[in-house]
């Protein structure tokens, strides 16, 4: 089972989904799992660092998450950088679908956070009408 602890989000991307699509939990469980989806997506999924080199190519190493760089020191700053200067958003873009694998990161990430704020948004919504 080596590697596996890699992968664990993928697993719950799709109870994540399934649950949502079954109504079979409620809006706590729905919220919960999909921070953890979120953060194993920016902080852990296996993606290309996309950091930008010298010579303005992207970055091909490995690394852990959107928003992590590789295990260059210079890249992580970049990165972080990166995610917080509005200007660098087109970069940012450009590594964001570097390859079908970033691509779907990128999705998965997209739709956990989409489904966070919908699950608060029907707690929410819950509490006022009980
Ligand atoms: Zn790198």
């Amino acid at each position: 089972m080596k590697g596996l602890g890699r992968y664990w989000g993928y697993l719950a991307f799709i109870i994540l989904i399934t649950a949502w699509w079954t109504h079979a939990a409620g809006p706590v469980v729905l919220l919960v799992l999909s921070l953890l989806v979120t953060a194993f997506f920016l902080f852990q999924a296996p993606v290309w660092c996309c950091a930008i080199n010298r010579d303005r190519s992207l970055c091909r190493n490995n690394s852990s998450g959107l928003l992590l760089g590789c295990s260059k020191r210079q890249h992580k700053w970049q990165k972080l950088r990166m995610t917080v200067v509005p200007h660098t958003w087109r970069q940012v873009n450009r590594g964001l679908w570097a390859s079908p694998r970033e691509g779907l990161t990128t999705l998965g990430a997209l739709v956990a956070m989409i489904s966070a704020l919908a699950a608060t948004a029907m707690s929410v919504a819950g509490q006022v009408s009980s």
